[in-house]
């Protein structure tokens, strides 16, 4: 099958390593992502004021907690009749939280922070390359209870967890328990006092932000791999990146979204401008590498209040928005595993996913996938229609395998939908593998169920 859209294909992988390099934690994915929408012409609305009736053609996001945002293009079509036509994603991945009090010094000046794992993460592979930190900063506002938020995306390298040498360790190769407490911890310099150790971190918050010390209440910080993102291989097929579970799924359904959109930069094929025939829902959820448990993640009814209020805004009725909902239908994209050559013993034997051959229909009989023979269907048709191929990936039955976000958005908005994803190698280290013809057919799938 040929590449999809031609020459325009190298642009929106440029445009994917951009979006990737600007998002190096869940905050600011939110920003990155906010920032494309607004250029698309969509405008912000605050889930604290009231809904304004909406109309055909309207396009509005919302965020909950700087960490999740969800984008919305009002259809032609009833809700009642026509239901939303959901994609999903997540824009958290595993990383290290900086503690409170985090600065430890050591002998020699040295100071280490602690940190706290976050989500399920490949440890050995944050060892021995260049960190920063980025996330939020919360500062003094109006009164106690309005601080303010300003978000914080340090560039320069400021940290290392470097190894153990091997001379200590011989059997460094035959496979090391890492220890969270003790191993994880990066090393960000060499103080001349006391005074330098104790407002260490504070001091390089003030100065990036731009804010007084004093103002600074708390912050929720974290480490990021600061090598860019780039393409590799004999004819650049592949891509090396952190978070490519799950921006790239995130950054496909945002490409997909604005695909006729004049104005935005991520505009792929020139298309005549038109209303969708249906409502457009892109909601990218945080906290899904912990299990989505949270107001901002995937088991938040968050995400239905909003729905509800959409209908409503229309002038529908309760009535109505429970027939949207069973309308309507979720694609919950987060990245699938790929073949690996090195070990292809892990893979059940008749459904391994290759890299280059689309995107993966997720199925697991404990449903731990939304996915079932009619949301496959529904997708494999999407895929077949948009001229895209796609695979089907089933865990080897003698392991665990993983979990997602498509069935816990299920326990708070019944959707029907699958669960799908892009191949990947090395999920959760540092650094992830994709393949460019995977993302473009990705991309190319999603604008066709968003146009259907
Ligand atoms: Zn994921």
């Amino acid at each position: 099958m040929a590449a999809p859209f031609g020459g325009r294909g190298a642009l929106m992988i440029n445009n994917l390593l951009k979006f990737l390099n600007s998002s190096p934690v869940n905050f600011l994915a939110v920003k990155t992502t906010a920032e494309i929408l607004e250029k698309a012409g969509y405008t912000k609305f605050d889930a604290t004021d009231k809904m304004p009736a909406l109309k055909p053609g309207d396009k509005f996001y919302t965020t909950k907690n700087d960490s999740s945002i969800y984008a919305f293009e009002i259809g032609e079509q009833p809700l009642s009749e026509a239901g939303f036509h959901i994609i999903c994603a997540h824009c958290d991945s595993p990383t290290f939280r900086i503690k409170p009090s985090a600065e430890i010094l050591c002998e020699g000046g040295v100071v280490k922070l602690n940190t706290e794992l976050y989500g399920g993460a490949i440890m050995s592979t944050w060892f021995d390359r260049p960190l920063s930190l980025a996330g939020r900063v919360i500062v003094k506002g109006e009164d106690a209870l309005h601080p303010s938020t300003h978000l914080i995306h340090i560039k320069r390298p400021l940290l290392q967890i470097p190894n153990l040498a091997i001379h200590f360790n011989r059997q460094v190769n035959d496979g090391v328990a890492l220890s969270k407490q003790k191993d994880m911890l990066p090393v960000i310099g060499i103080v001349n006092n006391m005074l330098e150790k104790e407002n260490l971190l504070i001091n390089i918050i003030s100065e990036e932000i731009g804010v007084e010390k004093d103002a600074i209440l708390d912050f929720d910080l974290y480490l990021y791999d600061t090598t860019p993102a780039c393409t590799f291989g004999l004819h650049d097929e592949f891509i090396s990146a952190g978070r490519l579970d799950d921006l790239s799924m995130v950054h496909a359904g945002l490409a997909a979204l604005l695909m006729n959109n004049s104005e935005s930069e991520m505009q792929n094929e020139t298309v005549q401008k038109s209303n969708a025939k249906t409502t457009k829902v892109l909601a990218i959820f945080d906290n899904e590498e912990t299990g989505s448990q949270t107001k901002q993640g995937a088991g938040s009814p968050f995400l239905a209040n909003i729905i509800q209020r959409i209908v409503l805004a229309q002038g529908g009725s309760m009535d109505d928005y429970y027939r949207a909902v069973e309308k309507s239908f979720m694609v919950s994209a987060d990245n699938a595993h790929a073949w690996h050559p090195n070990y292809s013993e892990r893979y059940d034997p008749t459904n391994h996913p290759v890299m280059g051959g689309g995107p993966v229909i997720k199925f697991n009989a404990s449903q731990k996938y939304a996915s079932d023979a009619m949301s496959a269907a529904i997708f494999a048709n999407i895929c077949t229609e948009a001229g895209v191929p796609y695979q089907k990936f089933v865990n080897h039955s003698d392991c665990a395998g993983g979990s997602t976000l498509g069935n816990i958005l299920a326990s708070s908005l019944p959707l029907r939908g699958v669960d799908m994803g892009n191949p990947i190698w090395g999920m959760h280290s540092v650094r992830e593998t994709g393949c460019i013809l995977d993302h473009l057919y990705c991309i190319k799938a999603f604008a066709k169920f968003y146009e259907m």
